[in-house]
């Protein structure tokens, strides 16, 4: 806080009066004091007033030596230290108004005082002079609480931090605050202790009130002069920094808040490593409040937990954040009430011509957000969790469509089915017996399935792989390596793993007759396919000439626009019958 004015008003109506001339008094209680005085509970005193100069006439008992010392003060001259006061005085004596008051901050051997001081208007004396009855109300008590109320507003009790509104009140107050140098562009980090519900948890509340505020105090020693730290929430800080250098100095910032969260922080007899997610966001317009930046870097935080590293807001990051939080509780809405399809892309053996089977490709459309690409959805099933449920359902669903179709026909259809399974369902689900089962309830044969995995879904866990592999192989289901020539093209585990086909990537196909290296790629894909003794199919066959060029190659199957689009189940049944008829 800085130096108290020596004198102000809270309703100070006019410029300050030039001093006025003072009589001198002859002895400050000359008048005898009426009744009526003594009997006000208050410190109070007549004042009599003529021209510009003042007097007191005479003062209660409650009429401490302070006020009378101050009123002293301006009688001798000494007015000049609070010149408005004395004005006031002056002023309301001859407006003729009937009342006024003025509020007086004054410092005090105990610190800052405050006083309310009311003025009445008297009968005036019988040499002419205005007379006015003072009365002084001190409120320097009611101050001090009202001020200890607002620091626990503002407050973290815990910590002594500014909590989130005195984080936010200490920021406009620097940014506003003329004296200090202006700050063109600030930073707003916000950190969150990941593994404090953990703690909280296992070891008490006294324990992590213990961490937090030793995350508070290192926090505290990483921040630079004129840095402001609060403490937003729980487990959350927010820090407000300056910048001269942009985005390198908030860098900075988070290096140092890392290096002194580093080293493990002891708990009772525990040793315990501190975990945070950072979010920052840079204020990069005058448009934008502190509270909008602030905002944004807890948007940024909410992304860097799920990332594992600090994140900066970006604009539309909020957006994408947004779409993708719906994205996934729609996605377990729609898969809970069956609302996705199948479509079905038909397999063409490219030299009969003949349809050899379908992909079964998961379909989205959802009431809020619309058609969804499973190039989106997908791995937002796959880092929600909810891959496994989907990947089940597009097996259970697709072999049941086959047996439909089946039904349908009055025999089995001599064509199968490929399924599309997520190297994470791979990893964490029971694979061979989702499997087991579609084949099971559906009645379809296992040679009628054929299994789609990209690369990556064994370089994970080959082990693992392996084992699943030779399950299937066990049920005569047949392994699709999905994408090939993206991947690591580990040749050797093609040939170690039970793996029948090669899908050789749409990326490689479509430009294969403009792009001599491509078509080189694919010559070779398939001649080594050949030696391994896998089938090929080639993706992304848009056109009749690739079509012809591809079978030209020896490759067996193909699958793209120039022969379909993926279709409905209905539709895709019908488009077989088109064909066999
Ligand atoms: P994918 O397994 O490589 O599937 C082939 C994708 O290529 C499909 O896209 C298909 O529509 C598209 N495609 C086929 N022929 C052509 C063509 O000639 N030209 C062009 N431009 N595109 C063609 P879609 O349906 O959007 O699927 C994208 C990816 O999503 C799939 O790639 C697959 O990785 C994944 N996916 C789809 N359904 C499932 C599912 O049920 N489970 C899992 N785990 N993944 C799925
Ligand atoms: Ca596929
Ligand atoms: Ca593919």
């Amino acid at each position: 806080m800085g130096a108290i004015p020596s004198d102000f008003l809270t309703d100070s109506s006019g410029p300050d009066l030039p001093f006025p001339a003072l009589t001198p008094v002859a002895n400050g209680g000359a008048v005898e004091t009426p009744d009526w005085l003594t009997a006000i509970p208050l410190p109070a005193a007549i004042l009599s007033i003529s021209g510009d100069a003042i007097q007191i006439e005479a003062y209660n008992a409650s009429y401490s030596i302070r006020f009378l010392e101050q009123a002293r003060a301006w009688v001798a001259g000494k007015g000049a230290e609070y010149p408005l006061s004395y004005a006031r005085v002056v002023r309301a004596a001859n407006s003729g108004q009937p009342s006024s008051s003025f509020d007086v901050v004054k410092d005090g051997a105990l610190g800052t005082e405050y006083w309310t001081c009311a003025l009445g208007r008297l009968a005036d004396g019988t040499d002419g002079a205005r007379r006015l009855l003072m009365t002084v109300v001190d409120r320097t008590n009611e101050r001090q609480t009202e001020k200890n109320l607002r620091r626990e507003l503002v407050l973290d009790s815990l910590t002594g931090l500014p909590n989130r509104t005195g984080f936010g009140e200490e920021i406009d107050a620097r940014l506003t605050d003329g004296e200090l140098e202006p700050i063109t562009q600030y930073a707003i980090l916000t950190i969150d202790l990941v593994r404090f519900s953990r703690i909280n948890e296992s070891l008490g509340s006294l324990a992590d009130d213990e961490l937090i505020i030793t995350v508070a105090r290192r926090l505290k020693s990483s921040l630079r002069q004129g840095d402001i730290l609060g403490r937003l929430g729980g487990n959350e800080f927010g820090i407000f920094a300056r910048l001269n250098n942009g985005l390198s100095d908030a860098l900075q910032i988070v290096q140092r808040v890392n290096s002194a969260l580093g080293p493990p922080c002891r708990l009772s007899n525990l040793q315990l490593s501190i975990e945070i997610a950072v979010g920052c966001a840079l204020s990069e317009d005058e448009a934008e409040t502190p509270e909008d930046i602030l905002r944004q870097s807890q948007v940024a935080v909410k992304l860097a937990k799920k990332s594992g590293k600090m994140e900066i807001y970006r604009p539309g990051v909020l957006r994408q954040a947004w779409r993708r939080f719906n994205m996934e509780s729609n996605l377990r809405e729609a898969l809970a009430n069956g609302q996705l399809d199948l479509a079905f892309h038909p397999l063409i053996n490219l030299k009969s011509g003949a349809i050899a089977g379908f992909e079964a490709l998961a379909r989205w459309n959802d009431a809020e957000l619309g058609c969804i690409s499973p190039v989106e959805f997908i791995p937002v099933a796959e880092e929600s969790g909810l891959i496994n449920p989907l990947g089940r359902w597009a097996m259970y669903e697709a072999a049941q469509t086959l047996a439909k179709w089946d039904r349908q026909f009055g025999k089995p259809l001599p064509i199968g089915i490929n399924v599309n399974l997520s190297p994470i369902q791979m990893a964490r689900d029971d694979v061979p017996n989702v499997v087991e089962e579609a084949l099971r309830y559906s009645g379809i044969s296992g040679k009628r399935l054929t299994v789609e995995l990209t690369e990556s879904a064994i370089i994970a866990d080959p082990e693992k792989a392996r084992k699943v592999l030779s399950v299937l192989k066990a049920l005569d289901v047949s392994v699709a390596m999905d994408d090939f020539g993206t991947g690591f093209s580990n040749l050797a585990s093609l040939q170690r793993l039970p793996i029948d086909i090669l899908k050789i990537d749409r990326s490689f196909i479509t430009e294969m007759l403009m792009d001599k290296d491509k078509k080189a790629i694919v010559r070779a894909i398939l001649s080594l396919a050949k030696s391994l003794k896998l089938a090929t199919t080639a993706e992304g066959v848009e056109s009749a000439e690739l079509s012809h060029a591809l079978a030209s190659y020896g490759c067996e199957h193909g699958q793209g626009f120039h022969f379909a689009e993926p279709m409905p189940a209905e539709q895709a049944y019908e488009f077989w019958l088109a064909r066999n008829s």
